[in-house]
């Protein structure tokens, strides 16, 4: 499985802990809501899954809101779009698919119909698709030329450059006039 880590750094944390505080799925789990013995969020991904109590699913995890020890990000598209990026555009692996990508932001990351997120993401032509679908030039549209009723009417002119240089002449180009 290909590993992704996410630093936690507090610029990173303020990012998610102030939409927390105006989220609308936060403030009503507030009453599920029990406080942690966990001082430092990092520790998150240091436990041990089977230590899992199902009854305390949400906490706060040193001020930041967590499900099943999972950070949970608050409804702002751009901050869930940031952190699918994160997870996506893998540098050694390229980028990931819907699936693979929802299961890496899952490990760390919750918030409502996730997958769906993700799958929005990928299908959404985002940049990064866009620039891996035209990797190749433009094919461009073919313009059909209607035939002309007499000589001279329609002169079309082409030049082919960088062409193989001819061992006659030298020439690496060539005028190509169609009338
Ligand atoms: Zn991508």
């Amino acid at each position: 499985m290909a590993t992704t880590t996410v630093e936690l750094s507090d610029e990173f944390l303020q990012e998610i802990k102030t939409p927390q505080a105006i989220d609308a799925l936060a403030a009503d789990v507030k009453h599920r809501i029990v406080d942690t013995q966990i001082v430092d969020i990092t520790d998150l991904q240091w436990i041990d899954e089977s230590e899992e109590e199902p009854s305390n699913e949400w906490k706060v995890t040193a001020g930041v809101l967590t499900y099943v020890r999972r950070i949970y990000i608050p409804k702002d598209d751009l901050l869930r779009n940031n952190i699918i990026t994160l997870f996506h555009d893998n540098q050694e692996s390229g980028h990931f698919g819907a699936l693979k990508t929802a299961e890496l932001v899952s490990q760390d990351f919750h918030w409502p119909a996730l997958d769906t997120t993700v799958q929005k993401y990928i299908a959404g032509g985002k940049l990064c698709h866009r620039i891996k679908a035209r990797r190749h030039a433009h094919h461009g549209t073919n313009m059909p030329i209607p035939p002309p009723s007499r000589p001279l009417e329609g002169v079309t002119m082409d030049f082919v450059t960088d062409l193989p240089e001819s061992t006659a002449s030298g020439y690496t180009g060539i005028l190509v006039i169609i009338n």
